[in-house]
């Protein structure tokens, strides 16, 4: 059987800077460390850094008192946070560390921007994640969350502002399929609001590094008879990975780690390429192609 494993595989630049951020963190015994929510979107990785004495700080700050931040030092993850926890951290007493990644500051400056600028915001992407949970919170969430064309249809129904500005962002891990058909989608399923809008604005805040990934896990289903995606079960990119694969009409299985692989689905194959979330270390995947090896 051959077995490839995906070039963009491991951390992206991201994370990577992020997991830096928290060793040097943990470096300093003296001083108690967290990081707001989990610092990535891996289970494996959060419960090695927790033995290591990373503590998870809960996304309410209602439950922050019990926590004992005065003189701790908190990471702010690279989904970035949305303003008013930064100062509230600042007021308890808590040194933040910004592990923001900078292409998810540059969303957040063009929500920004264009919200100042007079634009009706649109952010194509998942309302729940906390990165556009982020951007929402540095434009006052002044700003319409959409991830299927069918929710223009409604968010048009209910409006009742005049729209004369549109402005476009997305979350910086979207795929490219999902984020052509929305922008598509907002000029054919609400005409009406087209005929009302003088001027649409799109700001391209998907991730480089993202997109390639991507790119490249198509090229690997178009080619081999099955794709295993390898990422944590909340991680929204991995989950996008898997779409992207199963789209192309490979055989697609999704799994944390290699404990979780059924080798029967290997039955009859020939080639089986291997990839991986930007959340996920390298290793998890060599781990996998061993496996495979070895089956
Ligand atoms: S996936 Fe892209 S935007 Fe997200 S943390 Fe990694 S490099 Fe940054």
């Amino acid at each position: 059987m051959e077995i490839t494993l995906a070039r963009y595989a491991g951390f992206c630049p991201g994370v990577r800077r992020a997991m830096r951020m928290a060793q040097e963190v943990l470096g300093d015994p003296e001083r108690p460390a967290f990081s707001l929510g989990p610092i990535i979107h891996n289970p494996q990785v959060v419960e090695e850094l927790e033995r290591r004495g990373l503590r998870i700080l809960p996304e309410d700050p209602g439950e922050w008192e019990a926590a004992g931040l005065a003189g701790s030092r908190v990471i702010i993850r690279s989904h970035g946070v949305r303003p008013h926890l930064a100062e509230r951290l600042a007021d308890m007493g808590a040194e933040t560390v910004d592990a923001t990644c900078p292409t998810v500051k540059k969303a957040q400056k063009a929500a920004m921007r264009l919200v100042g600028e007079g634009y009706h915001l649109f952010i194509i992407g998942n309302r729940e994640h906390p990165e556009v949970q982020a951007i929402l919170g540095h434009v006052n969430r002044d700003a319409v969350v959409i991830k299927e064309t069918r929710e223009l249809k409604e968010w048009w129904e209910g409006q009742t502002r005049m729209v004369r500005k549109i402005g476009i962002i997305a979350q910086t891990t979207v795929d490219l399929l999902t984020f052509r058909s929305l922008v598509e989608g907002l000029i054919t399923e609400v005409p009406e609001m087209i005929r009302e809008v003088s001027e649409m604005k799109l700001i391209n805040t998907l991730c480089r590094n993202t997109l390639a990934r991507q790119a490249e896990a198509l090229q690997l289903a178009l080619s081999h008879d099955l794709v295993v995606v390898v990422g944590g079960r909340n991680s929204s990119n991995t989950e996008f990975l898997r779409r992207i694969c199963e789209t192309a009409g490979a055989r697609t299985v999704k799994v944390e780690t290699a404990g979780e692989l059924d080798t029967s689905l290997l039955e009859g194959v020939s080639r089986v390429a291997v990839v991986g979330g930007a959340s996920t270390p390298r290793e998890r995947l060599e781990e996998i192609r061993r496996l495979l090896a070895s089956g």
